[in-house]
């Protein structure tokens, strides 16, 4: 329990208490920790406190904690609307981890990604689905299964132990434990699923040393591989026309030959108009961090860094 001394009520403040919960995550074995409770709630209390909050989740470089204070609301102990306001809750706190976003305070109110600063029971208790912009935030986010592996029983005519038992990317490897029979060591090859430059983009994001339960955030330099690897996703996603990708392909192509200046000036042009195509994307959000790449690149253009 947090204390909020500049004020005379007490709130559970949701940081710090996330921060107590998270070794319960490997001991439980869980993907994601769910807490109710009827303490009033604060986040931020550090910098920029909110109060009364009633759903809290961490951004995605923390353990995935989801607190849900239901103080103050007048819900029912239990009963079918309590059951939907919970299960409502969990769905705002999965989506709004996984999308690394705030939630919006403007839009529908049946959206579970709306914040609902007025704490309305009937928001919370509501029928929900998401809002357009989010469900495509969602599925950009979402995995995809591209390939599997599994070795298959060693004796085929009696029970035993085998199997991977945990598969881990490291350094442009996966790393698959094996119960009976050692470590396999996979690479992944370009398929209609994932383009050569998105494996080679995944490639440049090196670990010294790498513990799982560390959960480390992986983050991209900004590169033109990278920039290739988000146009390719583009391709799968349909975010962009037929015509913008072959010219953003181009322009990209273009601005990597020349230096300086001009390479600066390119690149800007180029963001200037991804900015322009995010606004009607079906797939803005990608089409940002394209955008958002080229924009670093262009900046770094003029010393020669890449
Ligand atoms: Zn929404």
């Amino acid at each position: 329990m947090g204390d909020c001394s500049s004020r005379k009520t007490r709130y559970l403040d949701a940081d710090r208490f996330a921060e107590r919960l998270s070794p319960l995550i490997s001991q439980l074995g869980v993907h994601y920790l769910s807490v109710i409770t009827d303490e009033r709630m604060a986040c931020d209390t550090a910098d920029s406190p909110t109060y009364e909050i009633y759903g809290w989740w961490p951004s995605p470089d923390k353990p995935p904690i989801l607190i849900f204070s239901t103080n103050g609301l007048g819900m029912e102990p239990k009963g079918p609307a309590t059951d939907r306001a919970i299960a409502n809750l969990a769905v705002s706190g999965i989506t709004g981890y996984l999308m690394d976003v705030d939630s919006h305070t403007r839009g529908p109110r049946s959206c579970p990604n709306y914040y609902n600063p007025d704490r309305k029971l009937d928001v919370l208790t509501s029928r929900q689905s998401f809002c357009k912009p989010c469900a495509a935030k969602l599925r950009a986010a979402h995995p995809k299964e591209i390939a599997f592996f599994d070795r298959g029983a060693v004796d085929g005519t009696k029970p035993g132990d085998a199997g991977t038992w945990s598969a881990y990317w490291y350094n442009g490897y996966i790393y698959s434990s094996e119960i009976a029979r050692g470590l396999d060591v996979l690479e992944l090859a370009p398929s209609g699923l994932i383009s050569a430059n998105e494996i080679a983009a995944a490639k440049l994001v090196h670990l010294d040393y790498f513990n799982a339960q560390d959960q480390p955030k992986a983050t991209w330099p900004a590169t033109f591989v990278v920039a290739r690897a988000y146009v390719d996703q583009l391709e799968r996603s349909n975010g962009l026309s037929v015509e913008r990708l072959k010219a953003v392909r181009q322009e990209l192509a273009r601005a990597e030959k020349i230096q300086g200046q001009a390479r600066r000036d390119a690149l800007t042009a180029l963001a200037s108009a991804l900015g322009q195509d995010a606004s009607t994307s079906t797939d803005q959000w990608k089409v940002q961090k394209l955008a958002g790449v080229v924009t670093e690149l262009a900046n770094t253009a003029v010393t020669g860094a890449q």
